[in-house]
């Protein structure tokens, strides 16, 4: 054969990029000991687990949740001590999820809608034997902020998470309560904005200066004494809610700077779960026929008496979002179900995020932490 024909090559596909993987953390551990796991829920949703590893196969584990729209990073500041520092120190193996409204995952905006049921049912409880397995007969604790408390206590009064050898719920734990004013404005916002846009964006840099978010930027800056649109939108507005997420001054300037990388934008079609749990003031169940939720209890109050862990509620005395809620939990747990070991702690002078991120968190509310599972380890 004289002539060797070459099939004609075909243009090289374009590679588009999905990111599937979660955004880099930010840390200044070594980073031979961070491990990442790419953790997919039962029903199917990749999540975020990341373990510290120590070398020490003797420490009890903690593992830490984050808030809505917030990510492990919130434990890993690396401009501060910040938790996960104080536990390593202290001798404990954390682990981080990053549940399914993590900032850090990249559907944060564009994935499948869900409500807190999913967390409950499919996350926590996937976390928590995932680490099980990996530690064996080892203590686990659980260190939970906000929302990520909020779902653990539906995932603990529905029997899916047995056997921690103890809990910290920050902000929020069974008994949501919210300022009369922030409830009234998510509800409105809700019907208003839901046709129009569906998530509340917290980045004015991407968002530019004239959008259809302008007019939410605009009423966050009322009465605001800091310059920066992302503080003053969490700071002065809580996504427009009129809440207030934490002590401005506790923070440190550099966790300042990065609020918009801490704190994603905020999803409007999650309000009408949590605004039925505020009107209940309980975590309630929002699936109510769907038998594939049948293992959660419909009012996670009425269904305290299966906490089967001690629980120590944390606030600070200025929790601008939650108010008093945890002090209610204390209140209502000691009344109805008097056999739970429950304590209640307030951190004169924080408010709500500041707890984890403030620049003297270490100092002031980590101890109380540490004390904490050191009693129980
Ligand atoms: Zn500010």
């Amino acid at each position: 054969m004289i002539f060797r024909t070459t099939p004609a090559r075909r243009p090289a596909l374009r590679r588009v990029r999905t990111t599937p993987a979660p955004r880099p953390l930010r840390h200044r551990l070594d980073p031979a000991r961070v491990e990442e796991i790419p953790l997919r829920a039962p029903d199917g949703v990749r999540l975020g687990l990341t373990r510290i590893h120590t070398g020490d196969t003797g420490r009890p584990a903690v593992l830490l949740l984050h808030g809505h729209t917030a990510s492990a990073d919130m434990f890993l500041l690396p401009e501060t001590r910040n938790l996960v520092d104080s536990l390593l120190d202290d001798g404990y193996e954390p682990w981080l999820l990053d549940w399914r409204g993590s900032c850090r995952l990249p559907y944060n905006e564009t994935g499948q809608r869900y409500t807190y049921d999913d967390v409950a049912l499919y996350d926590v409880p996937a976390a928590v034997s995932h680490i099980r397995a990996a530690t064996e007969d080892r203590p686990l604790f659980v260190v939970a902020h906000c929302i990520g408390s909020l779902a653990l206590s539906l995932s603990m009064t529905a029997g899916l998470v047995p056997g921690l050898a103890g809990v910290v719920s920050q902000g929020v734990f069974l008994t949501p309560k919210l300022a009369g004013r922030t409830s009234l404005r998510m509800s409105v916002a809700g019907e208003l904005l839901k046709t129009r846009i569906d998530h509340i964006p917290v980045d004015f840099r991407k968002v530019g200066l004239w959008s259809r978010y302008t007019p939410l930027f605009a009423l966050a800056s009322r009465g605001a004494t800091c310059p920066d649109p992302t503080c003053q939108i969490l700071h002065n507005s809580a996504w427009g809610t009129g809440a207030s997420l934490f002590v401005h001054e506790n923070l440190s300037a550099a966790t300042h700077d990065r609020l918009a990388e801490l704190l994603g934008p905020a999803p409007l079609w999650i309000l009408p779960h949590l605004r039925r749990i505020e009107l209940a003031r309980s975590v309630v169940r929002w699936h109510e026929t769907d038998r594939r939720y049948a293992a959660l209890p419909p009012n996670a109050l009425d269904a305290a008496g299966r906490v089967d862990a001690p629980v120590l509620l944390l606030s600070g005395s200025e929790n601008g979002l939650w108010l008093d809620s945890q002090r209610l939990c204390h209140d209502v747990l000691a009344h109805r179900q008097p056999h739970l070991d429950v304590r209640y702690t307030e951190i004169p002078g924080y408010g709500h995020l500041d707890t984890f991120l403030g620049r003297g968190a270490a100092l002031d509310v980590f101890g109380h932490i540490l004390e904490f599972l050191g009693e129980r380890r």
